[in-house]
């Protein structure tokens, strides 16, 4: 693989591997079994660039895409061309109707205000238990009592959002399906979507006709605490910019929150909190070097850490060598999350745009 000197050049390269994309969406589409498989692209596809995301997941098969807002929506259309169907989760604001015609998008209708707002392909949002958005049972219950106001919609879905999906033996799981059938045996049969990711996981009885996994698509486990069927998508490394001998009594970084204990090796790397590495990482993070793991010591600072590198080998542990810090040889996502005291989502999402951003695994890799 021909590495193009901006590569030689960055502080710090993310990798996006498209292959392991392409391939993790072909086993969540097996998972399904019967049921179509969609992609939620929102938050730029979770951090990893939507138009990028986009067409290598509908070049993989995937004809429907949720986005959170319009725009995203507006951005994603551009990306797929006239294929695809789009929704919007967020839903539809009263001025918005012409934006969503115009660029083919349809609103995922989230208040019987929004259904009579809307004409035209759209799906349906029934609340089982999020409490976020969606009908309530009583709005169901009152759009059941008065079909007329379905008239001018083509309803293609009518979808639920679990709660507890990644608990499998949470009791909320059964409750919410229970409580989507009730709720649409009321309604005009219409094909029906309940799973993300980890609902792909909980089995047959959560896949109904389509199916909306997320993170999973990236590399995120949709089983926590279980073996990850997931390929890894994302690998970051950072760049050794300088090295420093240190000794008792000195300390590292802001705060001088670490103090060496003994002649310590330190390592700056140019990536902080400002590129998503998130400040709680601070004296948690942990990266490889060949082969080894290096913590991170003292605070994350806005554009640099320090890792203790003394047990690397020191022909590796050398200014211009690349630390990996998410994936590659080191700590996965949801590790990494699991440090920071948040969840993998939050690390993908985050992920800085001062990054050198490489596309792996497509037709040619490209720079970016
Ligand atoms: C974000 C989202 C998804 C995808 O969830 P994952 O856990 O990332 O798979 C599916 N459906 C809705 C309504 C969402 O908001």
């Amino acid at each position: 693989m021909a590495i193009s000197p901006s590569t030689e050049k960055a502080g710090a390269i993310l990798e996006v591997d498209l292959a392991a994309l392409a391939a993790n969406y072909e086993i969540l589409k097996q998972r399904a079994a019967g049921a179509e498989c969609a992609a939620v692209v929102k938050a730029d596809a979770y951090g990893l660039g939507a138009d990028r995301v986009g067409p290598v997941l509908a070049a993989a098969g995937c004809r429907t895409f949720f986005a959170a807002h319009l725009s995203e929506g507006i951005a994603l259309r551009q990306a797929l061309g006239g294929q695809a169907s789009i929704y919007i989760l967020n839903g539809i604001l009263p001025g918005t109707e012409g934006d969503f015609r115009a660029h083919d998008l349809r609103p995922v209708l989230n208040s019987l205000a929004q259904l009579d707002l809307w004409q035209g392909a759209a799906a349906l949002h029934l609340d089982t238990g999020m409490n976020r958005l969606g009908l309530s049972p009583d709005d169901a219950a009152a759009l059941a009592a008065a079909p007329e106001r379905l008239g001018n919609i083509d309803l293609r879905f009518v979808v639920s959002h679990l709660a507890c999906a990644d608990e499998a033996g949470h009791k909320m799981n059964e409750l919410q399906r229970r409580l989507f059938d009730r709720l649409r045996a009321a309604l005009p049969a219409k094909p029906a979507s309940l799973g993300n990711s980890s609902g792909i996981f909980l089995g047959s009885d959560y896949h109904y006709d389509l199916v909306r996994p997320g993170v999973a698509l990236y590399g995120g486990n949709p089983m926590p605490g279980a073996a990850n069927p997931m390929r890894e998508v994302v690998r970051l490394r950072g760049r050794i910019i300088q090295l420093r001998e240190i000794d008792t009594p000195q300390s590292v970084g802001y705060g001088a929150t670490h103090r060496a204990t003994g002649p310590r090796r330190i390592a700056t790397v140019p990536v902080g909190y400002a590129d998503g590495y998130l400040r709680s990482l601070s004296g948690q993070g942990m990266g490889r070097l060949a082969g080894v793991s290096v913590p991170i010591v003292g605070r994350v600072s806005m554009d640099l850490i320090t890792l203790d590198v003394t047990e690397a080998p020191i022909e590796a542990a050398q200014a211009g060598a690349l630390v990996d810090l998410i994936g590659g040889g080191g700590e996965g996502v949801d590790d990494v999350a699991a440090r920071a005291g948040t969840i993998g989502y939050e690390i993908l999402t985050s992920l800085g745009r001062r990054y050198h951003r490489r596309y792996l695994g497509a037709e040619t890799t490209q720079d970016e």
